[in-house]
């Protein structure tokens, strides 16, 4: 038998639900805070993540899915939305749009992890950017939308984390003084950190090896270096997130996964779930639109894993899990001509707006009332000669047993299950 890939998961019909269900609430807000949703390939030329995710980033150094196709370009399924969204803002010159541009999308992304949960090879992301705004004003709008988001959702124990990591400027600077600390445990740090320690130590404090992230307790924080700018915008972000009154608590360890990042960066977390807590990650760059050929325009964003979100709602609301739908009506039918009869009605019925089912698999009667309990129809008929003759039928209630003479003409049946839905 040949089974799924290793870290992929199915989405049955018993979950699709939900799933639409968070979707639904994301464009919801999206529509509502006036981000737009883009559509974009599922890969990309490699080049594109090697340089608008960073060469020293887990997930170019380790995770990505490179093939070669057969013209031998290299291609890369999306570990993440940003960087294309950036190349699509270039490509198709959105910038010359009033600014800033404002995006949304849901998207799968492939990221070659040890699988466990909350931790997929194949997951989704649904995340926003918003191009060419540099103000403190966006970055408030950007969290805000996200705080909506996972409010609509009905989370609770989700907290928001926030930090600056500084600007070019003051990021120089810092990066020499974390150098300096890293340096003194040289010997001890990972493969991947010592490599990082020349080219940007920064990447150490994010790294998931418990030595390193041991030795990184201790390190300098950017918070402690942000120059006159990047304090005063970090100010003005937390007096709008006050006003708002979206609470966060200041948490100067996290740095994020881009390379790019700049001033603010933030991560909701949920109490519900274990190693992997993060729900949603984002914060600002500034830099990586001119380092993938555009002119250079400030960008700011987040992602949200819905995976994760799954987990955490089916764990504090049961029973959003058991959102499936019900049929209207269930037609039972006696003979062939009945059956013919009825799929005709059914369609009928359908095509105006009613869900109705009849069964496909040659069932007797009373295996077909069986079978309508079990889907959960709300009403039933029961059709065979007679009632083709009369052109009425009666019509129950599955609940309460309940039943009324109807007419079996299409319009009037609609109308009558539309009154008693
Ligand atoms: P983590 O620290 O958990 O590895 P990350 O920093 O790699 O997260 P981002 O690149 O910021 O994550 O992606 C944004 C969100 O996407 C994460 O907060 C998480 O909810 C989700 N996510 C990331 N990687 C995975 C994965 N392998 N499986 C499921 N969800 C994921
Ligand atoms: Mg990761």
């Amino acid at each position: 038998m040949i089974t799924k890939p290793r870290g992929t998961e199915d989405v049955l019909p018993k979950d699709s639900k939900l799933w639409q269900h968070i979707e639904e609430t994301a464009r919801g807000v999206c529509e509502r805070f006036g981000y737009k949703e883009i559509r974009t390939p599922v890969f990309e030329d490699t080049a594109l993540f090697q340089r608008g995710v960073g060469d020293t980033t887990d997930v170019v150094q380790k995770e990505m899915y490179t093939f070669e196709d057969k013209g031998g370009r290299s291609l890369t399924l999306k570990p993440e939305g940003t960087a294309t969204l950036v190349r699509s803002y270039i490509e198709n010159s959105l910038y010359a749009n009033p600014q800033p541009t404002k995006l949304s999308y849901i998207i799968p992304c492939f990221r070659y992890e040890k699988p466990q949960s909350g931790r997929l090879r194949e997951f989704h992301q649904f995340g926003i950017e918003c191009f060419g705004a540099e103000s403190p004003a966006t970055d408030a709008e950007v969290i805000s939308l996200a705080h909506m988001f996972l409010k609509e959702l009905g989370l609770t124990g989700i907290q928001l984390n926030i930090n600056s990591i500084g600007c070019a400027v003051c990021k120089k600077e810092y990066n020499e003084k974390l150098r300096n600390y890293f340096e003194g445990y040289k010997d001890r740090l990972c493969p991947t950190c010592l490599e990082r320690l020349e080219k940007n130590p920064m990447r150490i404090i994010d790294c998931k090896s418990e030595i390193c992230s041991e030795i990184a307790k201790t390190a300098p924080k950017m918070i402690d270096y942000l120059c006159d700018d990047c304090s005063g915008h970090f100010e003005s972000v937390k007096e709008r997130l006050d006003n708002m009154g979206i609470d966060y608590v200041i948490n100067p360890d996290i740095v994020r996964g881009l390379d790019y990042y700049t001033k603010t960066v933030f991560e909701f977390v949920s109490d519900a779930l274990g190693a992997q807590s993060t729900v949603c990650g984002g914060g600002r760059y500034s830099g990586l639109v001119e380092e993938l050929g555009g002119k250079p325009a400030d960008g700011i964003g987040f992602a949200a894993g819905l995976e994760r979100l799954v987990l955490v709602i089916k764990k504090q609301q049961p029973d959003a899990c058991s959102l499936e739908t019900a049929s209207d009506l269930f037609v039972a039918t006696m003979g062939d001509e009945a059956e013919k009869f009825a799929q005709k009605l059914i369609f009928e019925l359908r095509n105006l707006g009613v869900s109705a089912e009849q069964d496909l698999c040659g069932r007797s009667l009373k295996a077909q009332m069986k079978y309508a309990d079990k889907l959960g129809a709300r009403n039933s008929i029961v059709i065979g000669d007679d009632e083709i003759v009369a052109q009425t039928a009666k019509l129950k209630n599955m609940k309460t047993g309940e039943a009324v003479d109807i007419s079996l003409h299409a319009e009037v049946l609609a109308k009558k299950l539309e009154e008693v839905r």
